[in-house]
């Protein structure tokens, strides 16, 4: 299967073709619907207009359920469309959370508890026993300098078989991530910090873009 959504992130549309159908799930040659992993959510996506309901990876392989009754056959030729302004702001955040991910474990070396990306915002979990908050401006001082460098975003395999990805910036990261980026940080743009406490020792931070439809035409 060709995870077009690597090679091209900003593909909103793909000519492909059914490999396989099991009932209301399907397999295809290549995709471009991304599917929940590494945190970030799941496209919103059609084949022929028909509505994926869910998407599941087993292995390198990913599995979209539609209605029953779909009545797509393997050899089929179809057509695959996604929400681009939702997978445009899904991919700006996911980046913003990872340079505030990094600058934190390269400054303050908290431990990472969980992360979530969402299309209104993302959210990073440390294990801390102090105030996030405390960090914000410094992170963002940070944060807004690699912005405003427009540093470019290179991804590539790490290892071809297992499918395992990462990104980098030279001189600054090179982290695993099998999510799907935008080009450079200029493009994810300027973020708001917010602190939430979740749990005890867990201490949340909340990215939300300051310009959520920055380079969406309207
Ligand atoms: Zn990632």
């Amino acid at each position: 299967m060709k995870k077009v959504f690597w090679e091209n992130p900003y593909a909103w549309q793909l000519n492909t073709v059914v490999v396989a159908v099991q009932d209301n799930s399907i397999v295809l040659e290549g995709t471009i619907a991304y599917s929940f992993a590494g945190g970030q959510e799941s496209d919103r996506a059609w084949i022929n207009g028909l509505s994926i309901l869910d998407s599941r990876r087993e292995g390198v392989i990913i599995f979209y359920t539609l209605d029953l009754g779909h009545g797509l056959l393997p050899g089929a030729e179809v057509v695959m469309t996604i929400d681009w302004p939702r997978r445009y702001r899904l991919m700006r955040l996911h980046f913003a959370a990872e340079l505030i991910l990094e600058l934190v474990t390269q400054k303050y070396a908290l431990e990472k508890v969980g992360a979530h990306i969402a299309e209104t915002k993302a959210r990073i979990d440390f294990l801390w026993t102090q105030n996030i908050k405390t960090l914000f401006d410094d992170l963002l001082a940070d944060y807004e300098t690699i912005i405003r460098a427009d540093r470019l975003i290179e991804t590539g395999f790490s290892n071809i078989e297992t499918q395992r990805r990462f990104w980098k910036i030279d001189g600054f990261a090179e982290v695993p991530c099998g999510g799907t980026h935008v080009r450079s940080t200029a493009e994810v743009g300027f973020v708001s910090l917010k602190r939430e406490h979740p749990g005890k020792s867990i201490e949340r931070i909340e990215i939300r873009l300051l310009d959520p439809a920055a380079g969406l035409i309207a």
